[in-house]
């Protein structure tokens, strides 16, 4: 792994939506803040976990060309400064060590845990959609129209599982959400 990697790599573990609000950039409520880019009255910034948009002028990249386009430095340049402000520790003027290498192997991988949880997260959500989708369809279109008459024991069962299935979806629903929502609650506190 070279320098530049190793440093790519530490930076890329920081979740930018938390790393910018160090540089003074402000979400509003539907998640967009002003581009300090271009000079703008509606909030067209967004930022990802990996990357920042401006649908307004049309800026984009990761933290480090971010970070260099707000203080007019290079590649380096914006390491340094997010060296310092972060405590990245980055080899900067020091080849890397073995111990550099390996911290940047151990972030790229708790990236990858975070990414495949998200994603079974997701299928998992999905799926359970599905399934009460499917039931519930079923169960009204058996609505039985005749009230004195015995309901037919497959239309009895697809209540019970529809029951289940809505149970089901609620708990992948929470724990899809608050995956994808655990940076966005930090985010309106601002750093202390
Ligand atoms: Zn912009």
């Amino acid at each position: 792994m070279k320098t530049a990697d190793i440093i790519k790599c530490a930076v890329e573990g920081l979740d930018m939506r938390e790393a910018v609000l160090k540089y003074g950039i402000t979400f509003s409520r539907n998640g967009f803040a002003t581009c300090p880019f271009h000079a703008e009255k509606t909030a067209s910034l967004r930022v990802w976990p990996d990357h920042f948009h401006c649908y307004g002028c049309n800026a984009h990249g990761d933290m480090l060309d971010f970070v260099g386009r707000m203080f007019n430095t290079n590649f380096i340049g914006a390491a340094r400064i997010v060296n310092q402000d972060f405590a990245l520790n980055l080899p900067l003027d020091r080849p890397p060590t073995f111990k550099d290498r390996l911290q940047a192997g151990r972030i790229a991988d708790e990236r990858k845990r975070k990414r495949d949880a998200l994603e079974s997260a997701r299928v998992e959500y999905e799926a359970a959609l599905d399934t009460w989708t499917t039931l519930d369809l079923y169960v009204i279109e058996h609505n039985p129209t005749d009230r004195d008459a015995d309901f037919s024991p497959s239309w009895v069962d697809a209540i019970k599982r529809r029951e289940l299935a809505l149970y089901r979806l609620e708990e992948a629903r929470t724990a899809l959400y608050m995956m994808e929502d655990a940076k966005w609650t930090t985010i309106s506190r601002q750093p202390a």
